[in-house]
């Protein structure tokens, strides 16, 4: 027997957790981290004890309770017993942390299967993050390979979405043929590799389709311009900060390297150095190993300069900082420097960032690119704190973003050149609208097993 359950993703946009299992082959797609998680019972510093491991999760059931599956040391305090691993594997289709934030727990036992893009980001996370993903064992892929675990065969195919390295899956099991699209667009940069994706997805013909569904809603009101608007869209707003001698502010996702090479390449071409924090600085650093990636050495790149918020001795001395934050140190840019040269840079502000505002003193309509992700832009209240340190400061908002995902009207043409018999919707807050998308849509029940 073959079955499908979903423990997240199910009605909300990320935490995908979806259990396959195959006679007595089990494997976990994606093993993410809700965006709301628990937003009844922890909000703010009200937040799940570190050292108490599942038991605050399971107190709220918002992990599932699955023997077999949990690192010994987490379940200390709860009331599961440990027992040796009973799943195959956890296979990853990216690094965002909605699939693979509660990694953390599982028993480094159960191998984890990831393309060797998502490991890199996945490791530097851990390097810099205290929200730590531990140690597993990974079996890493690139597209083309063909995965075995016991009776089933994976074929891990490149995807485009607002990270690099992003995977769907097609995964033969012995009551047909499932296909996972883990997060994907087809109007971005690198379209192409979904298009083929799609491409592979119809010719396997197959019984079973997971789609994403973020932007299936009755109104999407998000913004979503391809890459190159964006690029022209930040070119002209610095060539008009260009000619009053102004700087420039922007915020991205942070692991959005399409969004970052666009604001690079920009920057470049208004010769501009474009001025990143220490840890996009790290990550940068580990990303260029990966030739696939194409992405500037922050360590040899001229026009890359690194921002260091003051810490501790409020001197930039190197011990004020950690390990990973200090090679980078001899690319240092102070607010005193963006003071004296505003139109020689382009510098990088996040949301928890914004009092540096306050050292740089920007002059009255310098252009802040807002350039981000739709969950953050829905927050309301950091969104209102946003707006305010804008007005405060007399900023020019621009707002330039591309989403990560596919819209619905080219969701429902994807759907169509598959032709699955079934479509599980997940990673979407409306399962019930893919009915009138797709004939064989069935909004997933959580926890209900579901047959091949
Ligand atoms: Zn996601």
């Amino acid at each position: 027997m073959v079955g499908l359950r979903f423990y997240g993703g199910v009605g909300e946009i990320g935490g995908n957790k979806i259990l396959l299992e195959d006679g007595d082959t089990r494997v976990w797609l994606d093993f993410g981290k809700s965006f709301d998680s628990g937003e009844d019972y922890y909000t703010g510093y009200l937040a799940p004890r570190g050292i108490a491991g599942l038991k605050d999760f399971f107190e709220f059931d918002l992990l599932p309770k699955v023997e077999g599956l949990y690192a010994e040391e987490m379940l200390g305090e709860t009331e599961t017993k440990y027992r040796a691993p009973r799943f195959d594997g956890i296979l990853i289709t990216h690094a965002h942390g909605d699939h693979v934030g509660h990694l953390g727990f599982v028993d480094p036992k159960i191998p984890v299967y990831t393309g060797a893009g998502t490991k890199l980001f996945m490791e530097a996370s851990d390097e810099t993050s205290i929200n730590r993903l531990g140690e597993h064992t990974y079996r890493t892929f690139r597209t083309g390979d063909k995965l075995k675990i016991g009776s089933l065969e994976i074929h891990p195919i490149h995807v485009d979405h607002s990270i690099p390295g992003a995977y769907g899956f097609i995964i033969h099991t012995s009551g047909g043929t499932i296909v996972y699209t883990g997060d994907l667009r087809v109007h971005g940069p690198k379209a192409d590799m979904t298009e083929e994706f799609i491409e592979y997805a119809a010719e396997s013909r197959p019984l079973v389709m997971i789609s994403e569904g973020t932007r299936v809603t009755t109104e999407d009101r998000k913004q979503s311009l391809s890459e190159q608007q964006v690029y022209k869209g930040v070119v002209d707003a610095c060539v008009k900060a260009g000619n009053k001698s102004r700087l420039m502010i922007y915020t991205h996702g942070p692991r959005d390297m399409d969004r970052l090479r666009t604001f690079y390449t920009a920057a470049t071409v208004c010769g501009r150095k474009i001025v990143i924090n220490p840890k996009t600085a790290h990550l940068l650093s580990k990303l260029v190993h990966d030739e696939h990636l194409d992405l500037p050495d922050p360590s040899v790149d001229d026009s890359i300069a690194v921002y260091y918020r003051r810490k501790k001795s409020g001197h930039y001395d190197e011990s004020d900082y950690y390990k990973w934050e200090r090679p980078f140190l001899d690319k240092m840019v102070t607010p005193a420097e963006l003071k004296k040269s505003p139109n020689g840079y382009m510098v990088n502000i996040d949301f928890t960032g914004l009092t540096e505002l306050i050292d740089i003193c920007p002059e009255k309509g310098t252009p802040f690119i807002y350039s981000m992700s739709e969950h953050f832009a829905e927050d309301e209240v950091e969104g209102t704190v946003l707006r305010n340190w804008v007005n405060h400061f007399g900023l020019e908002y621009i707002q330039l973003h591309a989403s990560g995902h596919i819209s619905k009207g080219e969701l429902s043409d994807a759907l169509a050149t598959v032709r699955p018999e079934r479509v599980y919707p997940v990673h979407t807050e409306h399962p019930e609208m893919f009915k009138a998308m797709y004939r064989g849509s069935v909004p997933p029940e959580k926890g209900k097993t579901y047959t091949l």
